[in-house]
């Protein structure tokens, strides 16, 4: 590894952010002037609560110290989290992709740190992050949709992270679209993040190549993974659909359908002037943005109403290079984001 270069003059306290996914933790460093300083990251952390606490304070300090900083240089650190979080607390109450349960995260890696620690779910986290964004102008009405394993939307009204009484606001992973749909993990049939999110496309083409429909994705796809015991993923389904594979086509524009659908909700829901979809849906690039702005097209034909609503909306994707979940991580650290977590606080 080369060595950090010490930037010249860091221009004040450091902020870190922290992106806790399935697969991975992203951790950047930035200046006071927001500046890149360092970046990280380590594969997937350990559902044993010990041994995650261990793992993110390792991996914080690491990039830290990659920015020619110590921790005292630190003026706090963001999380967020995929999952359930008592924002007054820091403390993770439910991740169930995390294997995590009443987690006090927040507190656990301040006391390690010795900073403070700021946690959020990481879709309104990353919310938040957009509305401070100038590459998306940050508008004051906004949705962040967050496409991966499953589903959740962050909402940014007036210029405020939309939380709700339970802090729910935004599970519309949970929307049921199919009544008669694909048995959900949250109990229903044929909710949204089935039909378009990760696991649930992955499981609609094993489902397919089970009742054996023809498919490229039943074959080997010389990575060395084992397709008929893990079945394709998302990312596979995907891939196959730009190669002309009837199944992953149908199964993409299935899903490009109802995340236009949902967009269409959201915006009557919110009138908000901006949907930005990010996850890991959104390293299927270009060709899934034609497929759902095609798919919002087909809803505004009918209507003069829907075709104005939906022709004042910016629908864009976030690029997976963007740093969208670590920049909202540190997002979660402005004056104004800190000001709402104190005013809850309170309440
Ligand atoms: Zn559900």
């Amino acid at each position: 590894m080369t060595a950090p270069v010490r930037p010249a003059r860091v221009a004040g306290p450091l902020r870190v952010g922290v992106d806790i996914g399935g697969s991975k933790v992203a951790v950047l460093v930035v200046a006071a002037d927001g500046a890149v300083l360092a970046r990280r990251s380590v594969a997937a952390v350990s559902s044993e609560p010990d041994d995650a606490i261990a793992q993110i304070t390792g991996v914080i300090r690491d990039a830290v110290a990659e920015a020619g900083a110590t921790m005292a240089e630190v003026e706090a650190v963001g999380l967020g989290v995929p999952g359930r979080v008592d924002t007054a607390s820091g403390d993770v109450t439910f991740a169930v992709n995390l294997g995590w349960q009443h987690l006090p995260l927040g507190r656990r890696l301040a006391t390690s740190l010795g900073v403070p620690c700021v946690v959020e779910n990481d879709v309104r986290a990353a919310a938040v992050g957009l509305h401070r964004d100038a590459q998306f102008r940050g508008p004051d009405d906004l949705v962040y949709l967050g496409i991966g394993t499953g589903i959740s939307a962050g909402v940014v009204l007036d210029g405020r992270l939309h939380r709700g009484v339970r802090g729910l606001a935004g599970e519309i992973g949970h929307v049921v679209l199919d009544p008669d749909g694909s048995a959900c993990a949250c109990g229903l049939r044929g909710c949204f993040e089935t039909i378009a999110g990760g696991a649930g496309i992955a499981r609609a083409a094993r489902t397919a190549i089970d009742a054996g429909e023809a498919t490229s994705l039943a074959g080997g796809d010389g990575t060395g993974r084992d397709r008929a015991s893990d079945g394709p993923s998302a990312a596979d389904v995907f891939a196959a659909a730009e190669t002309g594979d009837l199944l992953a086509r149908r199964l993409v524009d299935t899903a490009a359908a109802a995340i236009a659908r949902m967009i269409h909700e959201l915006v009557l829901a919110y009138d908000v002037e901006l949907v930005v979809i990010g996850g890991g849906i959104s390293r299927a690039g270009a060709p899934l943005l034609d497929r759902i702005l095609a798919g919002l097209k087909r809803i505004a034909a009918p209507s003069a109403f829907a075709a104005e609503l939906l022709s004042e909306t910016d629908v864009r994707l976030a690029g997976p290079d963007h740093d969208i979940g670590t920049r909202g991580a540190i997002a979660l650290l402005d004056p104004v984001a800190k000001e709402v977590v104190a005013r809850e606080a309170m309440v």
